[in-house]
């Protein structure tokens, strides 16, 4: 990492922007100063390491150490400089990033950090009275019992609703299972950390103590999902892959869940649809569903309408970018002009990588998209790819007119003044100091996860 004060970079130098630094904005900034370009990466947040910190639930220590550990050495690179606690739209105005910094590029590498609403007329209002949403609900998790932490905190109640159907709503599940399972274990004397509890599973754990779940009076948590058990995203189905290929895989699907229910010991009501909210008091403590079917890989609503009532409702339906002033949304989404390499109609210089414009909420993924769009697009955009492969990707993925705005929008930054870019690496080191920072090794031992 070089100190604030370091030579100003050559005059080609192109200057990039991103906005997010985990697996993401990580991997492009790392590949952009590779080749040369002079990165500032802006994060919300103290620490870079975005959904691995506040998404993967706590119990994959091995995981998030070797992505932690990955994300530092990419953001610890010559070239790189990180600029934390800075939430772009609110800290920095995005039009002015753009426009006025001195940056050829910006790049948005900032996830999904919003949950969904639940499709209920009225029941965000209830928020805090028994909804409860996804997001918050596992970063207090990963959080909770570490010191200083001073975030919002959730109970975890026996026979909660969890509505959802993905990876992630299992995770919800996971977390209410094991600590209902280890505060019941407390009651009777015993102790069982969450760490091993997940690993062994929950009936393995009482095992060792004679005791079986029924035990613990328990009711356990019901995962409520709109489609039928096979069709959870739990694995995928390859593109073109044969019916019975697709069927295997379904089968798949099924045996996954059945494990996972079997040691976590929580339920899942397939087919049914939250559409009504039960209140009682001030309070939401159920919901009304709709039966559904599916027919030809598409959900279609019955007559058969029922109650689940619950101690609280956990939405797990999904996460979804934070908006940006400055940035068009389409519904729920960024309105991106091309979606392959996250390119904004109004905003030519502005590229995007990763969850953002993938939708899926995977490392790998996460990680594979923002190389893919910075070899091919980003990094012929600068003038740092080498050639033609970065130039056909960048034409093939973007309309005439678009292409037209960015050649014109690269030319003109190409000849920034030396000037210019002693005025960025001020502004940016302006930054950095406000928010206390003084070099990204410093800064990391200050702010090393718990
Ligand atoms: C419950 C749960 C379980 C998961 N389990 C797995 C799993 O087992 N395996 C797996 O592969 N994946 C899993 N994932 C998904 C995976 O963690 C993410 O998809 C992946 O890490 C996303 O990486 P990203 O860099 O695209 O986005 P993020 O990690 O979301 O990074 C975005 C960054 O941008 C920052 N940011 C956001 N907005 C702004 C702003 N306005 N200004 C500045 N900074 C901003 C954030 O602080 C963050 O650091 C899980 C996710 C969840 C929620």
């Amino acid at each position: 990492m070089p100190a604030m004060s370091e030579p100003i970079p050559a005059k080609e130098t192109p200057c990039v922007a991103v906005i997010g630094g985990a697996t993401a904005g990580a991997e492009v900034a790392a590949r952009l100063a590779d080749r040369g370009a002079l990165v500032a990466v802006f994060d919300q947040n103290p620490r870079p390491f975005g959904k691995i910190e506040d998404g993967l639930p706590r119990w994959h220590v091995n995981l998030r150490k070797k992505e932690y550990a990955t994300i530092r050495e990419k953001l610890g690179r010559e070239g790189v400089h990180f600029v934390p606690n800075t939430k772009v739209g609110r800290d920095v105005d995005f039009a002015e990033l753009v426009n006025d910094w001195g940056f050829t590029s910006v790049v948005l590498a900032n996830g999904a950090w919003r949950d969904r609403s639940l499709p209920i007329d009225g029941i965000d209002a209830f928020t805090g009275r028994g909804l409860v949403y996804q997001n918050p609900f596992i970063i207090a998790f990963n959080h909770e019992e570490e010191p200083g932490y001073d975030g919002p905190r959730f109970a975890y109640p026996d026979g909660a609703l969890v509505v959802g159907g993905g990876l992630a709503s299992i995770d919800v599940a996971k977390v209410l299972m094991l600590e209902t399972t280890r505060a019941r274990l407390k009651e009777r004397g015993l102790e069982a950390s969450i760490g091993e509890l997940e690993t062994r599973g929950i009936p393995k754990i009482l095992a060792t103590h004679d005791l079986v779940f029924e035990d613990l009076g328990l009711a356990g948590c019901t995962i409520l999902y709109r489609r039928d058990v096979e069709d959870m995203p739990l694995s995928e189905i390859p593109e073109g892959a044969t019916p019975e290929r697709a069927a295997k895989v379904r089968k798949g699907r099924r045996k996954i869940l059945e494990k996972a229910m079997a040691k976590f010991c929580f339920t899942l009501e397939p087919l049914c649809a939250p559409e009504t909210a039960i209140i009682e008091g001030d309070r939401l403590v159920g919901l009304g569903l709709r039966r559904t079917r599916i027919e030809n890989g598409r959900v279609v609503t019955t007559d058969e309408v029922f109650e689940r009532r619950g101690a609280c409702v956990i939405s797990s339906i999904g996460s979804i970018p934070e908006a940006i002033p400055g940035i068009d949304m389409k519904g729920e989404l960024f309105d991106f002009s091309d979606w392959d390499v996250g390119r904004l109609e109004a905003w030519p210089t502005v590229f995007s990588v990763g969850n953002v414009v993938t939708g899926k909420g995977n490392i790998v993924a996460s990680r594979k998209h923002a190389a893919r769009v910075s070899q091919g697009a980003i990094e012929a955009f600068l003038g740092l790819g080498d050639g033609h492969a970065g130039e056909e990707a960048l034409a093939g993925a973007v309309d005439e007119e678009a292409t037209e705005r960015v050649a014109q929008a690269a030319s003109g930054v190409a000849g920034a003044s030396d000037a210019e870019r002693s005025a960025l690496l001020e502004r940016i080191a302006a930054r950095q100091s406000a928010v206390g920072f003084d070099g990204f090794d410093a800064w990391m031992e200050r702010h090393a996860p718990a």
